[in-house]
């Protein structure tokens, strides 16, 4: 099978990795800063709090802008479940924005929804696609709101020549698995905001502080989400491969470009010019006359070897929000979910894989010929 997404482990991530099983910290030594270091360096920004996984790192977002009941987030309902079970966790109410096709949150329908309540907006970069940052930022300034990106699927993702992470207060990545890259399980807070950097730290290791000798003091209620040395070793030497991983997505991606630019069965999401995308997933938008025939065409694919998978159901039809929120419907939202397939794009993939991927797509879709109903 070939998955729609998949890690790339070689010898010099094996390398890093046993060398620092064999030192003398496995976790809270000094590979957690140089990971730290280097992601912020890459990124451009001045802080990077590194966690045991970006939903970690999202709770702790929420619990340094003091998230809590009343309060109330506006995000998108395509994207993982974490980003709004988060805010949950905190007490608080996610309020859903619909979409655009190109599965980003539509920044145009989001001022529609704040209300006194409304504490913060909160983004993702849907397979890393960046968001209309600048729109977003400009509406949080003027409304006093707090913009958290969830860019776990958008690390080395640009948009005017700026690498996404830069502009909001702060910006979540994940290095899971199957993510741009890994540390197993992880992820981080990118941050400009020394106070936010600061109160990351002191959350993510119980809110403890060392002072002397023996003695320390605990300041703030916080968890152990810390990342140990072992995985910072592992994301220190992925990193190093970060933009190789990125171009070898990239030429998968423009060999589907090319392949798909007249089919009538389904479309590509396009990537703007300004922007440039780490291209973690390639989703495609199956024609309507298909929607209705998706189960059959994932199937078949799946039956030929191609791992294609949907993201994402929206988060508003889990049966855990509809008991606590009632149904809602957005029509965008609903209407990429019914014609979204995500077709495998990895940096393990041959080119000749992705030619198998574009001829076993088109044949499905050709054998399928669309709804009679
Ligand atoms: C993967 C993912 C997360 C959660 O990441 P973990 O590191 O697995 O906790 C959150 N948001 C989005 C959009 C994701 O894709």
């Amino acid at each position: 099978m070939i998955p729609y997404s998949r890690q790339s482990i070689e010898q010099c991530d094996i390398d890093a990795v046993v060398e620092t099983l064999k030192g003398d910290f496995l976790t809270g030594g000094e590979r957690v800063e140089a990971f730290e270091a280097a992601l912020a360096s890459y990124l451009g920004v001045q802080h990077v709090c590194v966690m045991n996984s970006a939903t970690s790192a999202l709770h702790v977002a929420y619990q340094i802008i003091g998230l809590k009941e009343e309060d109330e987030i506006i995000t998108t309902p395509l994207t993982f479940a974490a980003t709004s079970n988060t805010a949950l966790q905190c007490g608080a109410t996610p309020v859903f924005c619909d979409i655009k096709f190109d599965g980003n949150m539509n920044e145009k329908k989001v001022e529609a929804l704040i209300t006194p309540n409304t504490k913060a907006v909160v983004p993702m970069d849907f397979g890393g696609n960046p968001v209309e940052i600048d729109a977003l930022r400009a509406l949080c300034d003027a409304h006093h709101l707090f913009l958290i990106e969830d860019a776990s699927h958008a690390l080395g993702s640009e948009i005017n020549g700026q690498k996404v992470g830069q502009k909001a207060d702060m910006s979540i990545f994940s290095f899971h698995a199957i993510k741009p890259i890994t540390t197993f399980e992880g992820g981080a807070i990118a941050t400009n905001n020394t106070e936010f950097y600061e109160k990351a730290k002191l959350l993510r290791s119980h809110g403890i502080v060392k002072k002397t000798l023996w003695n320390s003091d605990m300041v703030l209620l916080g968890e152990n989400y810390r990342l140990s040395d072992v995985a910072c070793a592992l994301g220190l030497s992925q990193l190093k491969r970060l933009d190789s991983f990125i171009e070898k997505r990239n030429a998968i991606a423009h060999a589907y470009d090319v392949a798909f630019a007249h089919t009538p069965y389904f479309t590509p999401i396009g990537i703007d010019n300004s922007k440039k995308s780490s291209h973690h997933l390639y989703p495609i938008l199956l024609a309507k006359n298909l929607w209705c025939s998706k189960e059959e065409i994932f199937q078949a694919l799946h039956v030929k070897g191609v791992g294609v998978q949907v993201h994402y159901k929206p988060i508003y039809q889990f049966s855990y929000y509809k008991e606590r929120f009632g149904e809602l419907y957005l029509p965008n939202t609903e209407d990429f979910y019914r014609a979204e397939l995500s077709i495998p794009c990895h940096q393990g993939m041959s080119i000749e894989e992705a030619q198998y991927v574009i001829q076993s797509l088109l044949e499905v879709c050709e054998s399928i010929k669309g709804c009679h109903r």
